[in-house]
């Protein structure tokens, strides 16, 4: 099958796993908008020329948020886009703080690609409190948010320059 082909059936299960989800934000933006965002990231700043990094890009939340197993993204799209997405995934089984905390311990220790996604992610993460905040949080959640977020990058820095320079532009417009 190309490459396209590839593609294209990446972003059809996305949107199927995905269905009826949406962003936290006030705008209530369709999650696959978000999944659109970070895989165009993601393509844009290596140059479009490794689709599986881009698939797993599409994916990269659907072991988290959706009953997808790995097995199951083995068999659908390779053990490499398994592995990039499992590496992004946090463990459900723990409480918030705990997995918020692993995030910052792991990012060292992740691959060049499963970097590179989670740069793209935290980018449209910030980009979307910046201009759709979810309608519950106060400054001080985001805020908190926002420095997590920059702890996570910093442990992924000298992966991807294009990628670094959109979060911290990101970072910048969150903060005025
Ligand atoms: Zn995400």
């Amino acid at each position: 099958m190309s490459e396209i082909s590839e593609l294209a059936r990446a972003y059809h299960f996305a949107a199927v796993r995905h269905v009826g989800q949406r962003r936290k934000g006030k705008a209530g933006e369709p999650y696959i908008n978000h999944l659109t965002e970070v895989a165009d990231l993601v393509a844009a700043a290596t140059g479009g020329g490794d689709v599986e990094l881009v698939i797993a890009a599409v994916l990269h939340d659907v072991l988290e948020d959706t009953p997808t197993t790995g097995a199951e993204l083995v068999a659908a799209f390779g053990a490499r886009v398994a592995s990039i997405v499992a590496e992004v995934s946090d463990d459900k089984s723990l409480p918030k703080a705990e997995r918020k905390r692993l995030q910052i311990e792991h990012a060292p220790r992740l691959t060049a690609a499963a970097k590179t996604v989670k740069l793209a992610d935290k980018t449209a993460n910030i980009r979307a409190l910046a201009k759709s905040p979810p309608a519950d949080w106060d400054a001080a959640r985001i805020a908190d948010y926002v420095d997590w977020a920059i702890a996570v990058v910093d442990h992924c820095r000298g992966t991807n320059a294009a990628l670094e320079r959109l979060f911290d532009e990101a970072v910048a417009v969150m903060k005025g």
